[in-house]
């Protein structure tokens, strides 16, 4: 049999190495100390699950693709990364499944692998564990293609015998795993959010949507899993703050199974190499019924976010 096509072996082993850093961003919870380091405030963390998770994640894959751009959030000192942070395994699961004709002949110079080590950080650093996702997002031609998100604290709440921490995968062709796809009460509009990055224009934004529910919880990743499984009908965020290694992975996945992801102009996100880092313009997402929220954006708000 041919070998696995490329696209295949890069997610099949994003797999393995979201799972091991799952177990890195558990084990540092579990010492106890995080090592809190402020970026650019009090709400912009780094911990060390964020740099450990960061340098287990680039030098796996790296090692196994020389060739393919990654991208992650942090800035870390060029420390040699220790044998013990490797992965070298990947989910056969994944190899059975069969690449979509177009992405066949990728070759690694053409992927970019968009990496958020650890997503809530904020949230992690203040227990609510369940909020905090593993994201690696793989982009081809300036498109989201493919995606791994690991919850390492999925179940955590449920008592000791639930298995904890999951993985969810997908790719645009093939569809996303891992999550039972549930679609939202029809009917209600609930609204999900950031907790901990509001601004005035981030609630002026919801209320001009009048929903019936709004759900403030942290990093991107989860608010994607809100809305895959039914729990939210549109992720809004009105402001600045939210980077492309926080979208790539989640919008593959959301496109994946038929949902829709742009800036609140309703611009889709390009994840070249070159592209600036910042989604500048905010974040609206949904599974279903995109337009009902696209067209109730205020124009007053997209005056105050040039993308
Ligand atoms: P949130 O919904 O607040 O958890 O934000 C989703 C992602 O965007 C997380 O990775 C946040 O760290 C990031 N983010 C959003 N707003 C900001 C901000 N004002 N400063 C730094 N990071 C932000
Ligand atoms: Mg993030
Ligand atoms: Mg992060």
């Amino acid at each position: 049999m041919a070998s696995p096509a490329l696209l295949m072996r890069v997610v099949a082993s994003a797999y393995s190495v979201a799972e091991k850093a799952a177990t890195i961003v558990r084990n540092v919870m579990a010492a106890g100390d995080l090592g809190i380091v402020e970026k650019t405030g009090a709400n912009d963390l780094q911990t060390k699950a964020d740099r450990l998770v960061q340098m287990s994640i680039c030098a796996s894959l790296a090692r196994k693709f020389p060739k393919v751009t990654i991208i992650g959030e942090e800035e870390l000192s060029s420390d040699e990364v220790t044998e013990e942070l490797i992965e070298d395994g990947h989910c056969e699961e994944i190899l059975k499944k069969t690449c979509p004709a177009q992405y066949t002949g990728i070759k690694e110079e053409e992927l970019v692998i968009w990496v958020d080590p650890l997503d809530g950080t904020k949230e992690y650093t203040e227990g609510l564990l369940d909020h905090v996702t593993v994201l690696i997002g793989i982009a081809y031609g300036g498109k989201a293609i493919a995606g791994v998100i690991n919850q390492p604290y999925y179940n955590y709440e449920a008592g000791a015998d639930a298995v904890l921490g999951r993985t969810i995968w997908g790719v645009l062709g093939i569809g996303a795993f891992g999550f039972q796809l549930t679609e939202a009460p029809a009917g209600k509009h609930i609204v999900v959010t950031t907790r901990s990055h509001s601004s005035t224009l981030v609630n002026d934004c919801i209320s001009a949507l009048n929903p019936d529910t709004v759900i403030r919880v942290g990093g991107a990743g989860n608010k994607i899993i809100q809305l895959i499984e039914g729990k939210a009908s549109a992720y809004v965020f009105a402001s600045p703050g939210c980077k492309k290694w926080d979208t790539c992975a989640p919008e593959a996945i959301l496109h994946a199974v038929g949902g829709k992801i742009t800036d609140i102009h309703g611009n889709s996100f390009q994840y070249n190499k070159e592209v600036k880092h910042m989604n500048s313009a905010g974040v609206l997402a949904t599974l279903r019924n995109y337009d009902y929220y696209a067209s109730r954006i205020p124009n007053t708000v997209k005056q105050s976010l040039v993308p």
